[in-house]
């Protein structure tokens, strides 16, 4: 059976092309009925931290991406990783090398003086290790194949080579004991029955060289798809200055996570022409000939567009809870039930407006404001000294009517504009205003509603003075 997993260095945050690459683990192993696996690659005891393990677990739940086994951390599997490197040096495919740092610092000097890459030459390769001074560290280094080449038939790059002269002959084990970072790849993703690699293609010359630890020990190769890496709209890669980089920052600027899956998954990989696809139809359709081979470009547009889509059909407790949190973080917004149940009833209209989370935030902080409202710029204007007339007439038809529902509403105000000879816009842009403070909403009939006749009754009177 199919087994796929997400090997992240907890050393910073989740940036979106390894949470690309998570997702398409997930729904590769999904598609196929197997398995998909998280190893924790915290190997790097200066780099790696507690809190960027919490930020990898926390990101991967919050995008639905949940492993079907516990967590791997590679750190507890060292003695492991040693037995693989002394069971290579045993059989004759690994050898000790007694090199100082000074030895490596002038081998590399010189192959650069002499035009070539800085690579450690062999000098301990067929050397006896009773030359070395007793008692001497070593490493421990892999033969690597000095003739030939290596072939890997990659599942999106397709046949990719590289001469076997290229490589040197790489540490597996360090002097101090700790198996480097390729050396630990190889053993844990053996061990963890891993049958197919998906990664971003800048490991892709991580793959020869891993390539010589399976060879050397006898294992089958998993098969490896290399993903192109998302490049700015610019196509550079993708930095800080083009704009959000982690998952956590797209969370914080309002997108929602379906949305970003959804987008991950249609940057690099396609069906036809569909767009939006729930959890279930990714499944479906996910496979890995649908991933291209060229680099995709973030396209902030489409994202925003693509999460508006997601927050109309979502449901209106869920953004409900999450606009209440975020105008926790707003000056002058009482966060309290009586704002939650105006928000909550007016949901349907916000959200058929917003893009972001953040949007859905700002358009519904005025449902939590306390009179007297800080009135916009197009607000102040459109509150004239007529305007203020019409709705001292306007109140008192708000008043007497009962039920107060979105229907009685609406048809006070057509009532009313019919009477004063205006056309609807004329009235409810100045009851906007005043209620909102702003001259954009959902329907007027709805917001009032969503604010009540008292509260509604107090905004209108507020804004006369
Ligand atoms: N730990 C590696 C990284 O974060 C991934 C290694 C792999 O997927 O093989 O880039």
């Amino acid at each position: 059976t199919i087994r796929t997993r997400f090997a992240p260095s907890p050393t910073g945050l989740l940036h979106i092309g390894n949470a690309r690459a998570a997702l398409f683990n997930f729904l590769f192993a999904r598609h196929h009925g197997g398995k998909f696996l998280l190893r924790i690659e915290d190997t790097d005891r200066e780099r790696s931290t507690q809190q960027a393990v919490d930020v990898i677990f926390a990101g991967l739940e919050w995008m639905g991406i949940t492993p079907d086994e516990a967590p791997v951390f590679q750190s507890s599997r060292e003695a492991r990783h040693r037995e693989v490197a002394l069971e290579l040096l045993e059989k004759g495919l690994a050898y000790k090398c007694f090199c100082t740092p000074e030895e490596l610092k002038e081998m590399r000097e010189d192959a650069v003086k002499n035009g070539k890459p800085p690579r450690y030459n062999g000098l301990w390769r067929d050397r006896d290790p009773a030359e070395a001074p007793p008692g001497a560290p070593y490493a421990v280094r892999i033969k690597a194949p000095r003739e030939g080449e290596t072939t890997i038939t990659d599942l999106v790059q397709g046949e990719v080579r590289v001469a076997n002269a290229e490589l040197d002959d790489m540490i597996i084990l360090r002097s101090d004991g700790t198996p480097t970072y390729q050396h630990a790849v190889v053993v844990d993703d053996h061990d963890m029955a891993i049958t197919h690699v998906l990664r971003g293609d800048d490991h892709l010359t991580n793959t020869f060289r891993q390539a010589m630890i399976y060879r050397a020990m006898g294992w089958d190769l998993p098969r490896f798809g290399h993903l192109p890496l998302i490049h700015g709209p610019d196509g550079a890669k993708l930095s800080k200055r083009h704009g959000a980089q982690s998952v956590v920052e797209f969370r914080d600027m309002g997108y929602l996570p379906e949305a970003l899956c959804n987008y991950l998954l249609r940057l690099g990989w396609g069906h036809g022409d569909a767009e939006i696809l729930s959890r279930e139809e990714q499944i479906k359709l996910f496979d890995i000939d649908g991933v291209g081979r060229a680099a995709s470009r973030m396209d902030y547009a489409k994202l925003e567009h693509i999460n508006a889509v997601w927050l109309r059909q979502a449901d209106d407790e869920r953004l409900t809870d999450d606009v209440m949190e975020r105008l926790k973080s707003v000056e002058g917004v009482r966060v309290d039930e009586t704002t939650r149940a105006r928000v909550l009833a007016l949901m349907p209209g916000l959200k058929d407006r917003a893009r972001t989370l953040v949007e859905l935030a700002e358009n519904a902080a005025f449902l939590g404001r306390n009179v007297p409202l800080p009135l916009n710029q197009k607000a102040e204007k459109l509150l004239t000294p007529e305007a203020r007339a019409m709705l001292v007439e306007l109140a008192r038809d708000l008043a007497a009517i009962s039920p107060f529902t979105p229907e009685s509403i609406d048809a006070a105000l057509r009532r009313f504009a019919e009477n004063g000879g205006y056309k609807l816009g004329q009235v409810a842009q100045p009851v906007r205003a005043a209620v909102t403070g702003s001259n954009s909403s959902p329907g007027i009939d709805a917001t009032l509603f969503a604010l009540g006749r008292d509260e509604t009754l107090a905004r209108l009177g507020a804004a006369l003075h």
